[in-house]
């Protein structure tokens, strides 16, 4: 169980950023994760009474708070309706819905967890991060960047024409995933985004051409891009077996894709 000396409700970003410089302080989301690690620490930052915790969608895209809770973000009409569903999808099975009302898109973006179904589905849609210092960069990129003590303060997604579809396996309805999958076709091409290998998410992106409208043929590519990701060994699952899963789903996403193309 994680235990802190001192907890602090922040009046400010920079009150909560001046804070965070120190290593033994610790930022916190929804706490729902934090809460299980046996650790102590010396500075608890709460950020919620920072109004991160809203959704603004504008003709141009959505801006959704790092405070906001998974399950505002499952039933945001808004969002549900532009990425066809694939937000409620990825979302759904995460643990239980008292669960998803704590849990926040912040600290499951920022945890950068290995098994996480909001990273598949936010990379799938070329997201950026905004954060208080370090500014507005691609999520892709935000991955793999260490641990500087910065806020994460909103998720940025760009509207325009844009069809998306989330799938995943589990061995159990709430369990971890064993693997998950996220796709993407905008006017640039299809973003195809695998997590769960069991690291982390990642995203390739390729030209609509590449994964041809026919079933045969779209195996095919489907097959050879997914070999393309990294797979890996745990106890839910083999690499060869989760290799074979990324090829399931993610045709299940671009014939899910397929179909909602056609009804227009
Ligand atoms: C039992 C269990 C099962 C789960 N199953 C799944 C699953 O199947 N699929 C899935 O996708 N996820 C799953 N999760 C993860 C969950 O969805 C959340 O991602 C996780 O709980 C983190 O969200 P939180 O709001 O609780 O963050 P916290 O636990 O509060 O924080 C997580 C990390 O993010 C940092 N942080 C939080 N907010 C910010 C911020 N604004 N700026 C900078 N740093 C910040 C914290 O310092 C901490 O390091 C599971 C979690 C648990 C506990």
């Amino acid at each position: 169980m994680i235990h802190y000396n001192h907890f602090v409700m922040a009046e400010s970003l920079e009150q909560a950023y001046e804070l965070n410089q120190k290593k033994s302080a610790v930022i916190c989301g929804g706490f729902c994760w934090l809460r299980l690690q046996n650790r102590t620490v010396q500075t608890l930052i709460d950020l919620s009474g920072l109004g991160l915790d809203q959704i603004e969608e504008t003709e141009e895209g959505f801006e959704i708070g790092s405070m906001v809770s998974l399950r505002k973000l499952e039933t945001h009409k808004g969002f549900q309706a532009w990425t066809r569903g694939a937000s409620a999808d990825s979302l759904r099975h995460i643990v239980g819905t008292q669960f998803r009302n704590c849990a926040t898109v912040g600290g499951s973006i920022y945890g950068r967890f290995g098994f996480s179904d909001v990273l598949t589905l936010f990379l799938a849609l070329d997201a950026q991060v905004k954060l208080f210092k370090g500014g507005v960069l691609p999520l892709r990129d935000f991955l793999d960047r260490k641990e500087d003590g910065d806020i994460l303060l909103s998720i940025l997604v760009k509207k325009g024409q844009a069809f998306a579809a989330y799938e995943s396996m589990r061995n159990e309805a709430v369990d971890f995933p064993v693997l998950t999958a996220a796709v993407c076709l905008r006017d640039s091409g299809f973003t195809v985004a695998v997590g769960a290998r069991p690291g982390k998410a990642r995203v390739i992106s390729v030209p609509a051409t590449e994964l041809p409208g026919e079933k045969i043929q779209r195996e095919e590519a489907v097959k050879a891009l997914t070999e393309k990701f990294i797979y890996g060994t745990n106890m839910r699952a083999s690499a060869e077996y989760r290799k074979y899963l990324a090829g399931v789903l993610v045709s299940r996403c671009l014939e899910k894709i397929e179909t909602d193309r056609k009804e227009g």
